[in-house]
Order: structure tokens, then sequence, then C-alpha cells
């Protein structure tokens, strides 16, 4: 079954994100994070078959660098096609993000509350708090009709109320950042290794196992392995795992791997 929602990720990863989530039904669009430079962005918009004239606002889940560093560029070149669409981020991520607040005056600025959900371009977007070391960090469940999106990157753990807010959606698109033992092993000096591995970092292939695992649902038809690292993990690793999970439980979701530098839809 195709729903009515379409997730379209144009980068994925530490070098840069921005994600598309689109209605079918009417065009109407929402980017979430832009952490790509804007050739970067219009390109992939192209590949992905997505019009960025119908991207109504911009959503942001925190100020990292990799999340934000297209913002100004981005919405510079929007405007240039006409296209103004209002910012929100949480009032903490706004305050702390130099990248944000360049955009002041450039398009309107909406602060967002975790648990609160708001309206915007025909979707009710729920916001719920992660896990991770940046100020007012946040991500997605988008709903439309009886379609829904989960968005969870960048999260050391899953809080309760992440897990709540990813209940019962048809796509899941959930990070699965390192493998443990690559991490481990791996070049990172121990500093950012500790970073990674902690509570407020980024998680791993088997926690991303585990939750998706507890998310299980018959509504449940794709599964998308997030911000996987190029360092720290492989893009066949995630999909293994999942892959594996979801067999292992007879659940028949598609599994998909997003990837830093080309776009993948999901629908
Ligand atoms: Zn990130
Ligand atoms: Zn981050």
């Amino acid at each position: 079954m195709t729903g009515r929602l379409e997730l379209a990720i144009l980068a994925s990863g530490s070098s840069g994100n921005a994600a598309i989530v689109r209605d079918a039904e009417t065009g109407r669009s929402l980017l979430v994070d832009c952490g790509i430079c804007a050739s970067a962005f219009f390109g992939r918009c192209d590949e992905a078959g997505v019009d960025p004239s119908e991207i109504e606002a911009v959503l942001v889940t925190h100020g990292h660098s990799d999340h934000t560093s297209g913002l100004g560029v981005v919405l510079r070149g929007l405007a240039k096609r006409g296209c103004t669409p209002p910012l929100y981020a949480h009032s903490l991520t706004r305050s702390a993000s130099k990248k944000i607040t360049e955009t002041d005056g450039l398009v309107e600025q909406f602060d967002i509350a975790h648990g609160k959900p708001f309206e915007v371009a025909g979707m009710t977007v729920t916001p719920f708090p992660t896990s991770h070391d940046s100020e007012g960090s946040t991500c997605f469940r988008f709903e439309v009709g009886d379609d829904a999106i989960g968005y969870m990157t960048d999260t050391g753990v899953v809080t309760p109320k992440a897990h709540e807010a990813l209940t019962g959606v048809r796509i899941l698109a959930i990070e699965s950042n390192h493998d443990k033992a690559m991490l481990k092993e791996g070049p990172y000096p121990p500093f950012l290794k500790w970073r990674i591995l902690g509570n407020e970092g980024h998680l791993s292939n088997a926690q991303c196992r585990k939750q998706v695992v507890s998310l299980l649902h018959p509504s449940l038809e794709h599964v998308v392995a997030m911000h996987v690292s190029e360092n720290n993990n492989t893009f066949e690793l995630p999909a293994e795992v999942l892959s594996e999970a979801l067999a292992a439980h007879g659940h028949g979701a598609c599994v998909h791997v997003a990837l830093p530098d080309r776009p993948i839809t999901v629908s």
C-alpha cells in the first residue's frame, strides 16, 4: 500500500541532513533541517522529483551544523523562487543557533514546544524531545488523515515520550548511527567515542533494532535507518540488522538506508 505521505531524504548523516515530508494528495510540503549547501539541496530536490517551491515550512530539530549550516543559503534560494516558508524551532534551539538567528528577518519564525501539536501545510506536526547534547533538541511525528511518519535522529537514548510519539506510524525513520564495536575500535578520539556512546549522543544499530522491534505494528510499512556514520558503520549493516529483526518477528515492513550523498524517497 502506498500512503498519502511521502518522505524524501535529501541527505542524512554527520556531513549534512535535510528531508522533505510531502502530502502526495495536495503537494504541500515541509522541510526538516537543512545542513547541506544550496546546490546540493536544489540538485537533490530535482533528483527526488520534489518541487522545492511547494515547501510551506522549515522545521529544525536542533542547532548542530549538520542540521543547520545550509538554512540561510537555501532560504535565500527559495526566496528567489518566491517561496518564503516560516521556520519552526524550539526557543532554546533558536537562541543557541547562530545559523537560525541569521535567518531572522528572512522568514517568519515560530517557537515549538515538546508535546504540543501544531498544524502546518495541512499536516499535524507533533514535536517531541530527544536526548542529545544540543539545546531544545527535538524530533517530529507528522500526520495527515490516518497516515503518519515518525522521524527521529540524533538521540542517545529513546525516551518514553519519543517512543510514544513514534507508535503506530506507517513510515518510521529512525537513527542507526554506529556499530558499537566499530566505533570502539575506530579512529575517533576517546572523548568523541564517549560522546557518541553516551545518553546524549547517537543511537547504535543495536539500540535502533531494539526500538524498531518495540514499535512493530500492523500499519508499519517502512523502516528507514537514518544518520548512518561513514566511519563507524557501513551502509549494509543497519539494513542487515533491521531486516533480520523484522524477519525474526514475521513482520513484512521494507527496510531502507538513508544516504549522505543522494536522495532516497519512501512513500
Ligand atoms: Zn546530526
Ligand atoms: Zn546532533
